[in-house]
């Protein structure tokens, strides 16, 4: 099974993602995790993207397509599910011409949509661990300790571009770039829109009702 998951900033894919890996054992691509990893590791590729992330802003199409093909050559027949890429129409015509060369199909396309007047409390409220990655809400999944994860005993922080004035930022960028997709992949076939409001679990029983894998 492979999925492109997709969204506005906040609907939830990164926790959709993780769930389904839980019980799918399927494999995550997510550009902003992997760019977040090359920052924190000082690499040439997080030396190139964080002036695009910390301003919510997209990076390049070159970059962010090749770093796609890296990760797309190493599956070994894995299933996959593409989160937070394609963000554009450039980024998903390369996306069709990669999976053709590979010759991997993607099962279903699915929109995870949520009302805008929910995305900004989703976004600031969230919470990351510095460690391992766990998210956080400070209203609908605080820690139990406040600043503390509670998996491995990291520092719970915001993320940087999870800041009010970078949400806008990122916000219209989404509109702009990412939201035509929405037709382009309803004209292609294997669409699915998700209603993506309610609780990480009502949202998965809906995904895994869509795409046909156990719940
Ligand atoms: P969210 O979906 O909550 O905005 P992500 O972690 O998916 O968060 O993305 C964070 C940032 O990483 C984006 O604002 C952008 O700078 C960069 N990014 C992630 N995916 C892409 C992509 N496909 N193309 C360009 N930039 C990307
Ligand atoms: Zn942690």
């Amino acid at each position: 099974m492979n999925l492109i998951l997709f969204g506005p900033p906040g609907s939830g894919k990164g926790t959709q993602s993780a769930l389904l890996i839980e019980r799918m054992q399927m494999k995550q691509i997510s550009t902003g995790d992997l760019f977040r990893a090359a920052i924190k590791n000082g690499t040439p590729l997080g030396k190139e993207a964080k002036g695009y992330l910390d301003a919510g802003k997209l990076v390049p199409d070159s970059v962010t397509i090749g770093l796609v093909e890296e990760e797309l050559n190493k599956l070994n027949g894995q299933g996959f599910i593409l989160d937070g890429f394609p963000r554009n129409v450039v980024q998903a015509e390369a996306l069709g011409g990669l999976l053709k060369t590979l010759g991997l199909k993607v099962d279903y396309t699915t929109f995870l949509e949520v009302p805008t007047s929910l995305l900004l409390g989703r976004l600031t409220g969230r919470r990351v661990c510095k460690n391992c990655g766990t998210v956080y809400h400070i209203e609908s999944k605080p820690s139990k300790v406040e600043g503390v994860c509670d998996v491995c005993g990291g520092q719970v922080v915001q993320r940087p571009d999870d800041k009010e004035e970078v949400i806008s930022t990122r916000l219209e960028a989404y509109e702009q770039s990412t939201r035509p997709l929405k037709d382009y992949y309803k004209a292609k076939g294997n669409y699915v829109e998700l209603d993506g409001t309610g609780t990480s679990e009502e949202v998965y029983a809906r995904l895994a009702k869509a795409v046909q894998v156990k719940r």
